[in-house]
């Protein structure tokens, strides 16, 4: 794992996405903490366990998982680690559609791309490449809601949560005014 500035300890996961990964932010202290979770490759599980195990914790030991917003990116490995795990799975309130709810978006942004003017191969990748991700989100179990105000304790630091829409409706974020640090998903980012 590579040396990190931030107060709390980062993992890059490659996506399926050539030129994108996710960055999952790690507290292995306790309560064991993952905030997003990557796709749910082998790849990704395998970068995980081996993470957690240079650390000398395992899947078992997580506590919570934290999702920014339920993107495949990001959501694609928590059912996998709360299966194995045990762990709570939080994200903001919100009567959210799950990637595998969402497959007509696929179509709705390929009409989109389609009369602004793309070439039908690049639609047809774009297409491809999000239905492949889709089904790459392993089946969540029960769900944990944070509220925007509510504090957590991460890190040993306690950070505020916050609602960051805009990437998407319901998007979170962690403000950590001690450390002046934040944990953004995709508020800056493009996934
Ligand atoms: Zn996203």
């Amino acid at each position: 794992m590579p040396a990190s500035r931030s107060p709390l300890e980062t993992l890059a996961v490659p996506t399926t996405h050539p030129l994108w990964a996710v960055n999952l932010a790690t507290d292995f202290g306790d309560p064991l903490t993952i905030i997003d979770a990557a796709v749910n490759t082998a790849t990704a599980r395998a970068l995980v366990e081996r993470a957690l195990k240079e650390r000398g914790r395992s899947l078992s030991e997580v506590a919570r998982v934290i999702v920014t917003h339920p993107h495949p990116r990001h959501l694609g490995l928590a059912g996998w680690i709360q299966t194995r795990s045990g762990a709570a799975v939080f994200l903001l309130e919100r009567d959210w559609r799950w990637p595998w709810e969402e497959s007509e978006r696929t179509e709705q942004q390929a009409t989109y791309l389609r009369e602004h003017g793309l070439p039908e191969r690049w639609i047809a990748a774009i297409s491809g490449e999000q239905e492949e991700i889709r089904g790459q989100v392993a089946p969540l179990g029960q769900v944990s809601w944070l509220r925007p105000g509510q504090t957590l304790a991460l890190g040993g630091s306690t950070y505020l949560v916050l609602a960051l829409p805009g990437h998407e409706d319901g998007h979170l974020g962690l403000w950590c005014p001690e450390r002046r640090f934040a944990v953004l998903g995709d508020v800056l980012g493009p996934g």
